[in-house]
């Protein structure tokens, strides 16, 4: 599933080819993917994409009247492509460009999204509730401490809520666990803020290492041949059980914690 790193990789990717073009119009294939596609719905023909942002894993597709937001879900992935190109199965919807190119959405299990909206789309129901970025200035030691006080939960689904920070998955939030070494049991509300400090610290690390690793590992958005790979960062602890830490070589434990496969070394995490 695309994560935080991958989404930022493909904003990156596409931001260059898409800024200053001018829609010329919004193909969709399917009535819905996760929600209704905006089909007939939304003309954006002639309007200008501005800006590609992102806030969560959310891509905010900036046009002169309003915003496509767009959501990989479980499997999507984007490609740029000659508007002619016959579409290939589960490539659902184009943004075709009146220069002759297309932004081309597959999404094989068709959990993603892409939805329309006139207004500012940070106040969209999507995206209001949701938590500081992982690099915002605010999302720091001090603000992990003081939102957990009385939180009996363990630290791991703390540190996942999306209300809480956002961008944190399973895999990222193990590693920045272990990075920062913090038993992923314990009780939120009990953790110091010094300790804090160091888990804000790694999972900024964590984060920027996964973009890095996908900027240079990350197939071109114009391969017409492919789909753009997604990456996966040298993973520490995650899906290496029985394997040895990389500390102290102890073996690595595999536990269910709120629901999710949980990877820890129980030496080098207390
Ligand atoms: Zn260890």
């Amino acid at each position: 599933m695309p994560e935080l790193p991958e989404v930022e990789t493909t904003r990156r990717g596409i931001e260059p080819h898409l800024v200053g073009r001018t829609i010329e119009r919004l193909v969709c294939r399917v009535p819905r993917l996760r929600w209704p596609l905006p089909g007939e719905a939304v003309s954006p023909g002639g309007m200008q994409v501005l800006a590609v942002e992102r806030r969560a894993k959310y891509l905010l597709l900036r046009c002169s009247d309003g915003t496509l937001i767009l959501h990989l879900g479980m499997s999507g992935h984007l490609r740029l492509v000659a508007a002619g190109t016959p579409p290939q199965p589960h490539d659902h919807v184009d943004l075709v460009f009146t220069d002759g190119t297309a932004l081309r959405f597959n999404d094989t299990r068709r959990f993603g999204a892409l939805l329309w909206t006139p207004d500012d789309p940070h106040r969209h129901p999507l995206l209001v509730e949701l938590g500081p970025e992982p690099f915002a200035a605010d999302m720091n030691g001090d603000y992990l401490y003081r939102r957990s006080r009385g939180r009996k939960g363990t630290v791991k689904p703390f540190i996942m809520d999306q209300q809480v920070v956002v961008g944190l998955g399973n895999i990222y939030a193990s590693e920045a666990l272990f990075r920062s070494g913090i038993d992923p049991r314990r009780a939120a509300g009990s953790i110091s803020r010094t300790r804090y400090e160091r888990l804000a610290d790694a999972i900024r690390e964590v984060l920027t290492d996964a973009i890095a690793a996908g900027g240079t590992t990350i197939r071109d958005f114009t391969d017409a041949g492919g789909k753009p790979g997604y990456f996966r960062l040298q993973l520490k602890v995650y899906g290496r059980e029985g394997e040895a830490c990389p500390a102290c070589g102890r073996s690595i434990v595999q536990e269910r914690l709120g629901g999710r496969s949980t990877y820890f070394c129980r030496k080098c995490q207390r």
